[in-house]
């Protein structure tokens, strides 16, 4: 390791008084954080602190035009109480590619990677063993010099803090496809995890949530017929053998997931097409039979089965399959991300 991190420790701990039977998703964080300053024109020195409230002026930017942008992570530990981290170096890609769109400051490739694992060394114990446990971990950056003009920040902290999970049952995902609302456009940043890019989902699914439907499957802004992501999730269709998911664009977020999925159908020798699927054909496919399956893919649940979609008054159930590919996927990458099988992609990183 190069990275020098000034590291202040915790007096005490907290995890004696946290449940980890009964955690709500990213509600109990660990004792330490990772933060870093961009000012001067640089990155200052990394440091390890105990996790708490910040002290920022109320006119950062983050506040104001929501300069902000962040990613979304897992620690795993084996059997032999290591910990594990899954494709990091894709994440860390992905942040700095989110941050440029922004108009933020790249943050250095190796103080990323030595701080995120010098940080779960700390807080390994917060990694629990055991199928489905894991540690989520975020990584952001806000805008925070005192200042509301409307250009970029010259002041940005970098964060990561971490939060134990559980595996959850998401029941039934029923969804709705998109018919006025849009999450991203073509030029603009659903690329990007981008902060904005989130708030303006919410309403559009409290709506749908009304309706009796979890989740929206998103569609191209433009004819609303293209099948792009379903909620924070890329989306993928089973259509009799062959898997189907849409490209990536600058509308569509490029899931490592979604990549590692593919990766691992097309190594299977399963059917994969990566290419523009529309809401008429997926409509066709679920009223002729031969739609089998529709799921998400994300880092927080790994695949998501939908269980019906609706679009325009009517509602497709889909049949379950036994076994079902999103069942399939999930297992296989579950077994890389907790060091139960080889891993001949070498997706699998040791924290040290
Ligand atoms: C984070 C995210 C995904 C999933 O990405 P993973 O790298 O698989 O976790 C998909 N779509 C959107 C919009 C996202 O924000």
């Amino acid at each position: 390791m190069t990275t020098t991190i000034e590291i202040t420790k915790a007096n005490t701990s907290k995890i004696q008084d946290v449940d980890f039977e009964n955690l709500t998703f990213g509600k109990v964080f660990t004792d330490h954080m990772f933060e870093c300053e961009f000012k001067n024109g640089s990155w200052q020195t990394p440091k390890i602190v105990p996790y708490g409230p910040l002290t920022i002026d109320p006119s950062a930017r983050v506040f104001h035009y929501g300069q902000a942008v962040f990613e979304g992570m897992k620690a795993y530990k084996d059997d032999h109480n290591d910990v594990w981290l899954f494709r990091p170096e894709e994440n860390l890609r992905r942040i700095n590619k989110s941050a440029k769109r922004l108009a933020i400051p790249e943050f250095p490739e190796d103080i990323f990677m030595d701080s995120l694992k010098t940080l779960l060394e700390i807080d390994k114990d917060w990694v629990k063993p055991g199928f489905g446990n894991s540690l989520y971990i975020r990584p952001f950056v806000i805008a925070t010099d005192p200042a509301i003009a409307a250009s970029p920040a010259l002041e940005y902290k970098f964060f990561i803090i971490c939060s134990p999970a559980q595996s959850y049952y998401s029941g039934d995902v029923r969804v709705l496809v998109a018919e006025k609302f849009s999450r991203s456009a073509n030029g603009g940043v659903g690329y990007a995890k981008a902060a904005g890019n989130y708030a303006a989902q919410f309403y559009p699914t409290s709506l749908a949530n009304e309706e009796g439907f979890q989740q929206i499957i998103w569609t191209d802004a433009d004819t609303h017929e293209f099948l792009e992501e379903a909620g924070t999730m890329n989306v993928f269709f089973r259509i009799d053998d062959t898997l189907i998911t849409a490209p990536t664009s600058d509308r569509i977020l490029d899931g490592i997931t979604r990549k590692s999925i593919i990766q691992i159908a097309e190594d299977a020798a399963m059917k994969v097409e990566v290419r523009p699927i529309t809401v008429t054909e997926i409509k066709a496919a679920a009223k002729n039979g031969s739609l089998k399956e529709i799921f998400g893919s994300g880092t927080a649940a790994v695949v998501s089965p939908i269980s019906a979609f609706a679009h325009k008054d009517e509602v497709f159930e889909i049949p379950k399959q036994d076994p079902s590919f999103a069942s399939i996927f999930k297992e296989k990458l579950l077994n890389i991300q907790y060091n139960k099988s080889e891993d001949p992609y070498g997706w699998r990183q040791p924290i040290i």
